[in-house]
């Protein structure tokens, strides 16, 4: 089978798995002119940068009810040698057609057997090529704590995909994965060998969720998320929503509606970035977070005792907890403010503050700006 086509195949498989920010699905991938899916992603130190994502092969064992690799499914099924994979992506990297590599696996074996291809194709990609750049290896459900450690060697990050936030909700999805087992105990095993200097991986790990099938709350998926950045370290946690795939026994399941995904990380980017946390948030009866605003918004309209807050006294935390206010602009009014006083909303704007949002929850100088909104 040529490598190309390969490529082409096993790089549209491995669409579902999200590698980084603006990292989605169809929306975001791109074919190069011979086929090959290429992801643009942004690395932990904020470049954006082309990814090869792909798939070592789509052959699996398992029966996840929502994924096109199951084993029940009737589709081609291809898989790559390290060595095929390895020099095809240096290919692609010396023409300046990618900057880095994700690779991912379906389950097509015992999976330490599936990890050292995986591992193998890293060490080629490192030693044979001198590749000296961002590599992302999935962990494969069920490896071993060996499996991992010989994988940081090669890795700039490891992901290890939880997929639901509680044991019942995998077994709706996912009945043949052990949500303890073989999903949290490679995370923390992760964890406790970065703890123990066994392992350095620049861009630690992360997971990832499918939304919506298994049934899940948005809250009892935030609560894990904000565990694992606070007890487990982890980097980030991804939100992907939920679409059926034909020919899967979640193919008359109803698509996660995309808003549903945008409110989980505007929540998770309050989680990481703003001081909030989950208990704080708010959720309506059945545990989600409601649409009509975002979460910092509905936060802010159910706490009117909270406001106005004096942007011209509030501390930087205070300030964060504005709508229209992020980290940014917190601290540039925190830093200008030194020089005098904010009388206008026009003031704020330049520091990037989104005024409409903001001028309801502010004074400045103890007058509400209300009378200002009108000439925005
Ligand atoms: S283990 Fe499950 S999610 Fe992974 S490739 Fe196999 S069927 Fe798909």
């Amino acid at each position: 089978m040529e490598i190309q086509t390969k490529l082409e195949f096993l790089g549209k498989a491995a669409q579902y798995d999200l590698c980084g920010e603006a990292c989605g699905t169809e929306a975001h991938r791109q074919r190069d002119d011979l086929g090959r899916w290429i992801y643009p992603a942004v690395l932990p130190d904020g470049r954006r940068v082309a990814l090869l994502k792909v798939l070592l092969t789509n052959v699996c064992v398992n029966d996840c009810y929502y994924c096109a690799n199951r084993a029940g499914r009737d589709c081609p099924r291809l898989s790559f040698t390290p060595e095929e994979l390895a020099a095809a992506f240096d290919a692609m990297w010396r023409k300046g057609l990618v900057k880095g590599l994700f690779l991912s696996s379906a389950i097509g074996g015992r999976p330490d057997e599936v990890m050292e291809r995986m591992i193998a194709t890293a060490e080629l990609i490192r030693r044979r090529y001198g590749f000296p750049g961002y590599i992302h290896l999935k962990v494969i459900p069920g490896a071993s704590r060996e499996a991992i450690v010989a994988a940081a060697r090669w890795a700039t990050r490891i992901s290890v995909n939880l997929e639901a936030p509680t044991p019942e909700s995998l077994k709706r999805i996912a009945p043949g994965k052990d949500f303890f087992g073989s999903l949290f105990t490679p995370l923390k095993w992760v964890k406790e060998l970065m703890e123990e200097g066994r392992i350095h991986l620049p861009a630690g790990q992360t997971t990832q969720f499918m939304v919506g099938p298994g049934g899940e709350r948005d809250v009892q998926l935030l609560k894990l998320a904000q565990t694992l950045y606070r007890e487990f370290g982890l980097q980030r946690v991804y939100y992907s929503a939920f679409q059926p795939i034909p020919d899967t026994p979640l193919e008359s399941h109803p698509p996660t509606p995309a808003w549903r995904e945008h409110r989980l990380y505007e929540a998770d980017f309050l989680i990481r970035r703003y001081g909030f946390t989950v208990e704080e948030l708010v959720f309506d009866e059945q545990g989600n977070l409601p649409h009509q605003d975002d979460p910092k918004m509905t936060w802010a309209k159910a706490h009117p005792e909270f406001f106005p807050v004096e942007v011209n006294r509030a501390d930087y935390e205070e300030l964060l907890r504005v709508p229209g206010i992020g980290p940014r602009s917190a601290k540039r009014i925190v830093r200008e403010r030194k020089r005098g006083s904010f009388r206008y909303l026009e003031d704020l704007k330049r520091l990037g503050v989104v005024t409409k949002r903001a001028a309801p929850f502010i004074t400045l100088e103890g007058k509400r700006p209300a009378f200002q909104m009108a000439l925005l």
